[in-house]
C-alpha cells in the first residue's frame, strides 16, 4: 500500500475525475475523513489542462467548455471562486457557420438569438422562453436520476413533449429556414444519437437552454482550474488526495467504511466481478458505450480566419453546415463509418483568455464523433471541414497533436473505446445507467458505490453523478 495518513478512511474515492471530487467533497463536508485515489499523475481525469503541442500553448485535455459545471446545482453552492476558479463568459457562447460567408449565432440574450434566426425569429422564441425562463428548475429535473418524480410536473411536461422527438423531426416541423435547423441540429448533435433517433432533441433543448440561461463559459486559464478548485477546497475540508496510484487490484485500496468508484462498467467488472451476483455482472457486461471522439488540438500563428464575422466573437463554433451534413455526419459515426465529413466541435480559448496562447498566437481545441474504438486517422477531414469555413486555416497552423479513441483510453481508462460520456445516451442507458433503479449509485456488495458518469445524469463536468452517489452512501453508512 502507498503511504497514506491514516490506517483506515471513512470514505475512499477512486479516480479524481470531477464527479470523485464532487463526491470527496460532499463526504467531507459531513466531517468524515476521505482519500481520494488517482492512477495518473494530475488531477481532473475529464478537466485537465496541458501543453500539447508546443510551449505556452494551454490546451485541454478534454473537457473545454462549461455550461454544465456553472449551471451544476451542486459546484454552485460551493465556494470555488475563492478557491481560484474564475469563469470567462465568451461574446456569443456559440456560432455555427454555414456555406456563402453566414452563420447562425447563440447570443446569451434569447431575444437578439430569435431575432438574427430571421424567418424563425417567432419560432425560436416560442420554443426557447418557456424552458429559459425555469431552468433552474428543469436543470435540478434533469442533474438527477430519470426515475424519479418531477418537483415541477407542468414545466417537466413542456419540456418533454418537445424533448421527447428526435432533433430532424422537430427541426424540420419547427424551423422554416437553414440556420435555425442547423444551429438546433448542432446542440442535439452532441447526444451522440443519430438526430433521427429520440430523445436527441432533448440534448438540443437543454444546451440550448443553458446558453441562454448560464452561457458555455470557459475556465480562466483552462479545464484543469475546475479540478484545481475543487481539490483546493477539499482539502480546505481535510481531504486527501494521492495520485500516481492506480487501483488494479480492489484489495490495495486502505480500509474504508464506504468505497466509491469514479469508474465505468467494464473497469467495475475487472476490479469486482467476481465479487458481484451474476444478474448485475450480466447487466454491467450488457452496458454500451456510444460512439468515441477524435481529437485535435492546434497551435496557430494568428486567430481563425473565419468568413462569418460571428465565429470569431464566438467561445465555441460548430463545424459541419446544414441539419442534412450534420445529421449525415452523426448517423455515420453512430453506423461504425468515418464520414467524410464531419460535424466538428471547436473551442477557441485563446480568444478570450490570453494565459492560454503567447501573445497574437492562438490554441484551438477540436473533436469529432467516430465509430467506438476507432484508430482511423480523421485529421485531414477535420482541418478540411475548418478550412471550408475559414479559408487559409492551414496556413496558420504551427503545431497539431491528434488522438485518436485508443489514445484518449490510454491517457484515461473511463474513456472507454473513446467514449466520452460514460456510456451512450439512447433513452435506455439515460434510465438503466448503469442498470435500471431510482439510487443506481449503490452497488449489490455493501459500502460500494458508483460515482462516475455511467450513473445519472450522465456525461459532463457537474460532479453531479459524484454527489447523488455521495448521498446515498451518506444515508446509508453515515446516518442510520
Ligand atoms: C475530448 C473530450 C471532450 C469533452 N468536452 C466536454 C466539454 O466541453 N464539457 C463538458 O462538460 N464535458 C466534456 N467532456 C466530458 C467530461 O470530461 C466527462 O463527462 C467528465 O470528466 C466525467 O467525469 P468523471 O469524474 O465521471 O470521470 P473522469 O473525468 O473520466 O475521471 C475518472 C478518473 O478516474 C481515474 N481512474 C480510472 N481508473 C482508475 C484506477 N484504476 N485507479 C485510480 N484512478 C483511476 C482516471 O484517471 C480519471 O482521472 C469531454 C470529454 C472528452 C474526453
Amino acid at each position: 500500500m502507498r503511504t497514506v495518513s491514516k490506517t483506515s478512511y471513512d470514505a475512499v474515492v477512486v479516480g479524481a475525475g470531477p464527479n470523485g471530487l464532487a463526491a470527496a467533497i460532499r463526504l467531507a463536508q459531513e466531517n468524515l475523513s476521505v482519500l481520494v485515489v488517482e492512477a495518473n499523475d494530475t488531477i481532473g481525469g475529464g478537466a485537465r489542462s496541458a501543453e500539447l503541442t508546443l510551449p505556452g500553448f494551454l490546451h485541454d485535455v478534454c473537457s473545454s467548455v462549461h455550461p454544465l459545471a456553472i449551471g451544476s446545482p451542486f459546484f454552485r453552492r460551493l465556494p470555488l471562486e475563492q478557491f481560484g476558479l474564475n469563469w470567462i463568459q465568451p461574446e456569443i457562447p456559440l456560432a455555427h457557420p454555414l456555406d456563402g460567408n453566414r452563420a447562425a449565432a447563440l447570443y446569451r440574450s434569447l431575444e437578439r438569438t430569435s431575432k438574427e434566426l430571421g424567418a424563425d425569429e417567432g419560432a425560436y422564441e416560442r420554443l426557447m422562453s418557456p424552458l429559459v425562463s425555469h431552468w433552474e428548475n428543469l436543470a435540478a429535473e434533469f442533474l438527477q436520476p430519470m426515475l424519479h418524480l418531477p418537483r415541477h410536473p407542468v414545466q417537466f411536461g413542456r419540456f418533454g413533449l418537445p424533448g421527447l422527438r428526435s432533433a430532424t423531426g422537430l427541426a424540420r416541423s419547427w424551423f422554416s429556414d437553414e440556420p435555425g435547423r442547423a444551429l438546433f441540429a448542432g446542440l442535439a448533435a452532441h447526444s451522440f444519437l443519430p438526430l433521427e433517433r429520440i430523445p436527441s432533441a432533448a440534448f438540443g433543448l437543454v444546451l440550448g437552454m443553458t446558453a441562454h440561461a448560464v452561457g458555455w463559459p470557459i475556465p480562466q486559464g483552462g479545464s484543469q482550474q475546475i479540478s484545481n478548485a475543487l481539490a483546493s477546497y477539499l482539502k480546505f475540508l481535510s481531504g486527501e488526495i494521492i495520485t500516481g496510484w492506480r487501483i488494479a487490484n480492489i484489495e490495495e485500496l486502505p480500509k474504508a467504511r464506504v468505497v466509491l468508484l469514479d469508474l465505468t462498467p467494464r473497469q467495475l467488472l475487472r476490479l469486482l466481478g467476481d465479487k458481484l451476483p451474476s444478474g448485475y455482472r450480466r447487466r454491467l457486461e450488457n452496458f454500451g458505450y456510444g460512439p468515441g471522439v477524435f481529437k485535435m488540438d492546434f497551435a496557430l500563428d494568428g486567430p481563425i480566419p473565419w468568413a462569418a464575422e460571428e465565429c470569431r466573437r464566438a467561445g465555441t463554433v460548430h463545424v459541419c453546415g446544414t441539419l442534412d451534413e450534420v445529421a449525415r455526419s452523426e448517423q455515420d459515426a453512430c453506423n461504425g463509418e468515418h464520414t467524410e465529413k464531419p460535424f466538428v466541435l471547436l473551442s477557441q480559448p485563446s480568444a478570450f483568455d490570453p494565459t492560454r496562447a503567447p501573445q497574437g498566437k492562438h490554441s484551438i481545441w477540436a473533436y469529432c464523433h467516430v465509430p467506438n474504438g476507432s484508430t482511423f486517422d480523421m485529421a485531414p477531414r477535420v482541418e478540411a471541414q475548418i478550412e471550408r469555413f475559414a479559408p487559409g486555416f492551414r496556413d496558420l497552423i504551427l503545431a497539431r497533436n491528434a488522438e485518436n479513441c485508443a489514445d484518449l483510453e490510454r491517457k484515461n481508462a473511463n474513456l472507454i473505446g473513446g467514449s466520452i460520456n460514460g456510456g451512450a445516451n439512447d433513452l435506455w442507458h439515460l434510465l438503466a445507467r448503469p442498470i435500471l433503479r431510482s439510487a443506481p449509485y449503490r452497488m449489490p456488495i455493501p459500502g460500494y458505490y458508483i460515482c462516475s458518469s455511467s450513473t445519472p445524469p450522465g456525461g459532463g463536468v457537474h460532479g453531479m453523478c459524484g454527489f447523488y452517489a455521495a448521498e446515498t452512501a451518506i444515508k446509508d453508512a453515515f446516518k442510520r
